[in-house]
């Protein structure tokens, strides 16, 4: 077996509209081609030994064991490599589901398609079936010590790319409201929302978390000195940068105990608490340096911790923070219990889990001393024995929610004190005996206020009520269900998508709106370039949903990036697809016409229930995809009597229709007309009909979206797309006695196209200069050539400078085989050097004539165009 190609799916995709993160793998079976599972003998043996847990995949038989007994039936390698990569995911705790596996037009060749949480697990998991299949097969068994590895790879890769507690949380209320979100991919940066409407996020802070209010809470003392100005009740205490001023400073509290703490630290680091004497206070100072320069020193309050979560100025959670402890069984000796606590799974390192395992350091030693005890102590049965001062969860503390119990007072002055701070999102350190009464009847204090407070503690506390807090936010970014979102739209098809693009684009600017679009030359943003070059994957997608300036996302979508890597969004507003016709086929194993409409349809499948698929009625595979979509259908269509139209009209659809000369909105019992054909200059004067059908489904997708028809007709009006903006579509030169296009139709539908412009040339001869790219399929141009006899007067037939591996004069001839199958009598001559054909009909085109070149270099043939003497560039002007 050999992985010939391993792809990750990033969205809507050829193998599925709802699954977005998926694996394919092409894999060569080799040897194993010709056998299923049941023919090598002691495989199923060997993978029930391996993966005995293969037990519970249902498959197609629908039930436990189902996949099993496929396998001892008889199934082949893929198959059987899917279920295996999916099983190993779900080993090492991700809960995956979906597999496909399909043999490709090459015998031997399949393609298994997985589910994936994490992307380099996904990849991972698919090699690692493969080698674990290979090694039954060829020695009956995968080690186990193997099989560990793999899982614990796979759960290292799932545990590096958590995003922390917070954050899980946030994204996790994100996707329940339907808010997009994606990773900026620095500075931990969580974008959610598209475009103009998107908020940024960084743990717990927001796009509107200020600066101002971060710095001052993150100055402990400058903190306390505003909050006691407003009546605050805060721990009494100063700053000293010696350690000549401690004992002074001591007695300036009011003597032991005392807090000693860094000015500026967080997570508990460098803090002593309850110190009783002056070597603890020496050393609680050294503790303290290490971490910040100034140290602060302040009475002790007795109490307990609180943390109280203020969102949006308002108290949404209050938990206790109970330091690290161990409670005695009787049995065991302190170190026994605290290696027995740090067993339990939601412990983890740092901030990566609910909880943190207990770790010892200086102050846990004194707390020891202090409670009587050393590690060997033995604990009587259900005695408490505190391991840390503080009770950071950081630290191994645990949380006990108590937001139903905070005295009414206290919110208020939590409330007062977070408005006071100025932040949006802020968590107040309260320590005091009894939180369901006034701070000031318990001499109780604020300790500080944190900026980026954790959630974890909320969300998951140990004991008692979690918390929905990031709902809080949400409510916060996004109130009154504001809509995170800004329209998408989506064009696909084998032909025309870029100029449909450009032109849906600009008729989106007469609204005002910032248009980001998407094409093959580009990536715009409102009148600009933002980057040149073949833009129509997910990447350059995302580039216009996270840019905070675009109202509007308007994107071509290519097969070769849909194939790849998938759409890389969830759903658009409305989904165009113009029409299907043979263009690369055999790339990628899409070898059907039926396969690319399958392809293609992902645009219009992937539309939400409210948008629209904008389809194209004259093309019945694109009209078909009305069948497979959710969302609302709106046709388009060059044929006034078309009766599909019709019969949706009636249902009270909404169609474009090309009738009497006019592009027309259909609407109930009502024609809304646009504008005349001839005044678009995109249509060359009403003589391009494709031009016609592609200004149609720009309209139409503008119309459901609710852009007026003046709009409408502004824009096509005033669309003009100049050679040097889109070099090779339908660029016409006005040579004074005659006239030549230029463009780089590349397929029969295209041909076909532009032969429609080239019969409406009615005043004089029509000369084709024609060839194709060389890794096009025989009789792709046979095809060319009968389509080119059946549209000139004269043909030049051609070859590319590059045959791409195809004999030079292959092309040529069967070239010349088509037009002759077709006219047998057609005028033609071959001229294989592209210059030379191009000139040749240059000299020889006679008054009023038509030269038309397809050429392999559109800027060569333009080159040898304006040698001629341009009178005019005639390029989608009429
Ligand atoms: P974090 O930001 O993780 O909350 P931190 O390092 O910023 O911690 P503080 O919040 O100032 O530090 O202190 C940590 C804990 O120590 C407090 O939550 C409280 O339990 C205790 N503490 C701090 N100062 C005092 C004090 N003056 N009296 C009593 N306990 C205190
Ligand atoms: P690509 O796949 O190269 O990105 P595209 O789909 O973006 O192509 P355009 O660049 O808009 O297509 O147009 C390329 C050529 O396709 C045009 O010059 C014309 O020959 C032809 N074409 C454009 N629209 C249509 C159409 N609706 N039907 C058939 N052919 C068309
Ligand atoms: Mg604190
Ligand atoms: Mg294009």
């Amino acid at each position: 077996m050999r992985i010939l190609k391993i792809q990750t799916l990033r969205g809507p995709n050829y193998w599925s509209i709802r699954r977005h993160k998926l694996i394919v793998m092409r894999l060569d079976l080799e040897n194993l081609a010709e056998k299923p599972s049941n023919e090598i003998p002691g495989f199923y043996e060997g993978l029930v030994e391996a993966l005995p847990s293969l037990e519970g995949h249902y498959c197609s038989p629908g039930c436990r064991g189902g996949f099993l007994m496929r396998v001892r039936e008889g199934t082949m390698m893929g198959h059987i490599v899917e279920h295996v990569a999916l099983e190993l995911q779900e080993l090492a705790g991700m809960h995956v589901g979906f597999g496909r596996t399909r043999e490709t037009a090459t015998p031997g060749i399949y393609q298994v398609v997985i589910e994936y949480l994490n992307e380099e697990a996904g990849r991972y998991a698919g090699r690692a079936a493969v080698r674990l299949c290979q090694s039954i097969v060829d020695r009956g068994r995968y080690p186990k010590a193997e099989l560990e590895q793999d899982i614990q790879d796979l759960k290292d890769f799932w545990r590096d790319a958590s995003l922390g507690p917070s954050t899980e949380a946030i994204v996790k209320e994100a996707e329940k409201r339907g808010i997009p979100w994606m990773s900026l991919g620095a500075r931990f940066l969580i974008q959610l929302g598209y475009g103009v409407n998107q908020k940024r996020m960084q743990a717990t802070m927001t796009d509107n978390t200020g600066i101002l209010g971060v710095e001052l809470a993150c100055d402990k003392e400058a903190t306390k000195r505003i909050l006691a100005a407003a009546g605050v009740p805060v721990p009494k205490g100063t700053v000293i940068n010696f350690l000549d001023d401690l004992e002074e400073a001591i007695e300036y509290v009011g003597g032991y105990p005392i807090v000693i703490k860094p000015l500026d630290g967080n997570h508990g680091r460098g803090i002593t608490i309850d110190i009783r004497t002056w070597e603890e206070a020496e050393a609680a100072y050294e503790a303290a340096r290490q971490v910040s320069r100034s140290v602060i020193v302040e009475r002790y309050y007795v109490g307990r911790d609180h943390r109280v979560l203020v969102v949006d100025g308002k108290v949404v959670a209050v938990a206790e923070r109970v330091p690290a402890h161990v409670v005695g069984n009787g049995r065991s000796s302190i170190a026994e219990l605290i290696e027995e606590t740090n067993q339990d799974p939601n412990r983890g390192e740092g901030h990566d889990n609910v909880l943190t395992k207990i770790e010892l350091d200086r102050t846990s030693y004194q707390l020891l001393e202090r409670q009587g005890y050393t590690l060997n102590s033995v604990l009587p049965k259900g005695t408490i024995c505190y391991l840390r001062a503080t009770a950071n969860l950081s630290t191994g503390g645990c949380a006990v929610d108590r937001t139903d119990e905070i005295h009414p007072e206290t919110v208020w002055l939590a409330q007062r004190v977070v408005k006071i701070i100025g932040l949006d999102i802020a968590g107040l350190d309260i320590v005091t005996t009894d939180i369901s009464r006034p701070l000031r009847e318990v001499d109780g204090v604020i300790v500080e206020v944190n900026a980026a407070p954790g959630f974890r503690m909320h969300v998951a506390p140990s004991q008692g009520i979690p918390r929905n807090v990031a709902g809080a936010v949400m409510d916060m970014l996004f109130p009154n269900e504001q809509s995170s979102r800004i329209p998408i739209l989506t064009i696909t098809g084998t032909n025309g998508k870029t100029t449909t693009t450009r032109l849906l684009a600009h008729i989106y600017k007469q609204t005002g709106k910032v248009v980001g679009y998407t094409t093959t030359d580009g990536t715009y943003i409102g009148d600009y370039l933002v980057e040149a070059g073949d833009n129509t994957g997910p990447q350059s997608a995302h580039l216009i949903l996270q840019d905070p300036t675009v109202e509007v996302a308007v994107l071509e979508s290519a097969r070769g990036g849909i194939l790849r890597s998938g759409l890389g969004f969830e759903a658009a507003n409305v989904g165009v697809v113009l029409n299907v016709a043979a263009d690369h086929l055999g790339i990628g194993d899409i070898d059907t016409i039926d396969q690319l409409a399958n392809l293609k349809s992902v645009v219009a499948e992937a539309v939400f229930p409210d948008g629209y698929a904008v389809l194209n009625a004259d093309d019945h595979r694109v009209a078909a995809m009305a069948e497979k979509t959710k969302a609302n259908i709106a046709y388009f269509t060059m044929n006034p009597d078309s009766e599909l139209v019709r019969k949706h009209i009636q249902k009270g659809g909404v169609a474009a229709v090309y009738e009497n000369n006019y592009l027309s909105i259909v609407k109930g019992d009502w024609t809304h007309r646009i504008e005349r054909a001839e005044a678009i200059p995109l249509t060359m004067g009403g003589r391009a009909p494709f031009m016609i059908a592609n200004a149609l489904a720009a309209s139409l997708a503008a119309f459901v979206q609710n852009v007026t028809i003046e709009q409408i007709r502004a824009g096509l009006k005033t669309f003009r797309a100049s050679v040097s903006q889109t070099p090779g579509r339908m660029n016409l030169f006005n040579l004074g006695n005659y006239h030549a296009l230029v463009d780089y139709a590349h397929n029969p539908a295209s041909y076909e196209a532009v032969g429609a412009f080239v019969r409406n040339w009615t005043s004089g001869q029509r000369i084709g200069v024609v060839g194709g790219p060389g890794d096009r399929r025989d009789e792709d141009f046979v095809t060319l050539g009968r389509l080119a006899a059946d549209i000139f007067d004269y043909i030049i037939v051609k070859e590319d400078d590059d045959t791409r591996g195809r004999p030079r004069g292959s092309a040529s001839e069967l070239i010349t085989k088509g037009i002759t199958q077709v006219k047998p009598n057609c005028r033609f001559e071959s001229i294989l050097d592209e210059t030379q054909a191009i000139n040749k009909a240059l000299d020889m085109a006679p008054e009023n004539s038509l030269v038309v070149v397809l050429p392999e270099s559109v800027s060569r043939a333009i080159k040898l165009i304006r040698a001629r003497g341009v009178v005019k560039e005639e390029t989608q002007q009429s």
